[in-house]
């Protein structure tokens, strides 16, 4: 079993930033269709804000807690749009879950996996069929359990998230919006894929590469 420390989850976020990067344009121009075309840059300003904050952490005498705890400030003070507080409430409860542990094994990454999924959940009080983030972010944290709950290794366990995830991501495409901007559209959003569902993916796919041997 890996033992996951500050340094690997400094690890993680500059490797999500760099994501959010290459996918800038891409979450821009979903956005713009059923939403305000700003949530590719949304998420390069809240990660990359939340990888330079983190990267400039003491790793010696910070707890994996005070990475996420940071992260979250760091990217709700760099992002007004309604992602902001959906990703800070996430890193909140994902340090809620490391608390006390001054390293992560696989079980505590599933466990983080999970509270962070719930936290967006909690947070925007959106259900799974509203074509939402949650619509990757719910399917995927249960398939991750799921695979865990199995015995399977921390890297398969992420594959599957990625697997729902996506295959949640998709689902948005069918689906009529219930919450957040697009949900003023109503049919017109019908055929488009929700853009923070394929952030979520985008994120999620950081989650499965980073814990891949
Ligand atoms: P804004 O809509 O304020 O411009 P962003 O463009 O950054 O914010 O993010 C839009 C995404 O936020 C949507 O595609 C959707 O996935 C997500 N979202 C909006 N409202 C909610 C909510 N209540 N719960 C979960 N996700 C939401
Ligand atoms: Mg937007």
């Amino acid at each position: 079993m890996t033992l996951i420390t500050t340094d690997d989850l400094k690890a993680l976020f500059a490797r999500i930033a760099e994501a959010m990067v290459r996918e800038k344009d891409h979450l821009c121009e979903l956005d713009g269709v059923i939403g305000d075309a700003d949530h590719g840059i949304a998420m390069e300003l809240g990660f990359s804000a939340a990888a330079k904050a983190v990267s400039e952490l003491d790793s010696t005498t910070s707890d994996p807690t005070l990475v996420f705890n940071t992260a979250a400030r760091s990217f709700l003070n760099a992002v007004g749009a309604s992602s902001g507080p959906l990703y800070a409430t996430a890193f909140m409860r994902a340090g809620a879950a490391a608390k006390g542990k001054s390293s992560l094994n696989d079980d505590d990454i599933v466990e983080v996996f999970a509270a962070f999924a719930k936290g967006i959940q909690d947070r925007g009080k959106a259900e799974v069929g509203e074509k939402t983030m949650v619509d990757a972010w719910a399917p995927a944290a249960a398939a991750c359990r799921a695979a865990r709950d199995q015995g399977l290794p921390l890297a398969e366990c992420l594959a599957a998230a990625l697997r729902a995830g996506e295959a949640g991501a998709d689902a948005t495409k069918d689906m009529i919006a219930a919450k957040g901007r697009s949900s003023r559209l109503g049919e017109r959003a019908l055929g488009h894929m929700d853009p923070g569902a394929a952030s979520a993916v985008a994120v999620i796919g950081c989650f499965r590469e980073h814990f891949t041997p």
